[in-house]
C-alpha cells in the first residue's frame, strides 16, 4: 500500500467509491469522470505503478473477469473497449496499474 496513491487508498477502503466487483486480488470501480456511458476501472489491490512493473499475471486475472463484468453492465453484446494507458505518451494520469473498460456507445478509432 502506497499511502500517497489514490487507488491504493480506494482499495484499502479509505476513500468511498462505487464498487462493481471485488475479489481478493482486484476491484472494479466506476470511473469518477466517465468518458463513455459505461466506464469502469479494473485495479489490482496490490500496488504497481504501471503495466511496466506489474508482472502480467494480474493483467490476466483482470482480463479473465472482463466477460462477466461486461455482461453485468449490459455491454457484452454491443461491444466495448479495454485500455491500459501507460506512461506520459499513453496518457496515464494515475500511477497505479488499471484497465479501463469503456462501452455504451460507438467508440471512435484511432484514439486522439
Ligand atoms: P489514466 O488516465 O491514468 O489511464 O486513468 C485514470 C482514471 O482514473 C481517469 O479516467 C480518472 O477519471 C479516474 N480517476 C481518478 N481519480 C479517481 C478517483 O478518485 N475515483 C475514481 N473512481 N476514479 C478516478
Ligand atoms: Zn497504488
Amino acid at each position: 500500500m502506497d499511502k500517497d496513491c489514490i487507488f491504493c487508498r480506494i482499495a484499502a477502503g479509505e476513500i468511498p467509491t462505487e464498487k462493481v466487483y471485488e475479489d481478493e486480488r482486484i476491484l472494479v470501480i466506476k470511473d469518477v469522470n466517465p468518458a463513455a456511458p459505461c466506464h469502469v476501472l479494473f485495479l489490482p489491490k496490490q500496488h504497481s505503478g504501471s503495466l511496466l512493473d506489474s508482472g502480467g499475471a494480474i493483467v490476466g486475472h483482470m482480463a479473465e473477469k472482463v466477460p462477466e463484468i461486461a455482461k453485468k453492465l449490459g455491454i457484452d453484446e454491443a461491444g466495448f473497449r479495454l485500455v491500459i494507458n501507460t506512461g506520459a505518451d499513453g496518457g496515464q494520469t494515475v500511477n497505479h496499474l488499471h484497465v479501463h473498460l469503456l462501452g455504451g456507445r460507438s467508440l471512435a478509432w484511432p484514439p486522439g
